[in-house]
């Protein structure tokens, strides 16, 4: 199914502004002016990017940024999710995609999950002919990217 990323990506995070304004969270939005045509499930999609981004909301701290933005590149569009939260270590980073991984036990069980989110988003993404991959320095935040192919006709016009 066709569906415009843009909009889409605008009301996820519309909705996380909205449950988070306890946190003092600033959304930032670095989206295109167009519309932004892809296929894909939108009910999958939007687990995954609530996923991500509930992420970043988890390991930010009060008062932090979430930076959001949608550009495209080389064919397909990445959309990023930077935080200024806690970060990923080094030696974590090749295993957040694992089932039930999670970093540091002790650290993340007051925070609660199950450590499956980041499996299935890959699973969503992989399905959807998109790589998603980390980059993340440990104690200075996270950014979480994902693409997905744009269709040729989107390319031509
Ligand atoms: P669930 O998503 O099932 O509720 P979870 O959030 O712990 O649980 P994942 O979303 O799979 O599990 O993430 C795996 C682990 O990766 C997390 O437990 C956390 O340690 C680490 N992680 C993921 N995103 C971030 C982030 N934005 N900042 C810091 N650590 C992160
Ligand atoms: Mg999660």
């Amino acid at each position: 199914n066709s569906m415009n990323l843009t909009s889409f990506v605008e009301q996820v995070l519309d909705r996380f502004e909205m449950s988070t304004k306890n946190q003092s969270i600033t959304f930032k939005r670095k989206l295109p002016d167009e519309p932004l045509f892809v296929y894909g499930d939108r009910d999958k999609l939007t687990q995954l990017l609530d996923n991500i981004v509930s992420n970043a909301v988890k390991y930010s701290p009060q008062g932090g940024t979430i930076t959001c933005s949608v550009k495209v590149e080389k064919g397909r569009v990445i959309i990023s999710v930077q935080d200024e939260g806690v970060g990923i270590p080094k030696d974590s980073i090749p295993h957040v995609f694992d089932r039930f991984y999670r970093v540091d036990k002790a650290r993340t069980r007051s925070l609660g999950g199950t450590g499956l989110g980041l499996a299935i988003a890959k699973e969503i993404i992989n399905a959807h002919g998109g790589d998603i991959w980390v980059s993340s320095e440990w104690g200075k935040g996270t950014r979480m990217s994902f693409s997905l192919p744009v269709p040729e006709e989107a390319k031509e016009a």
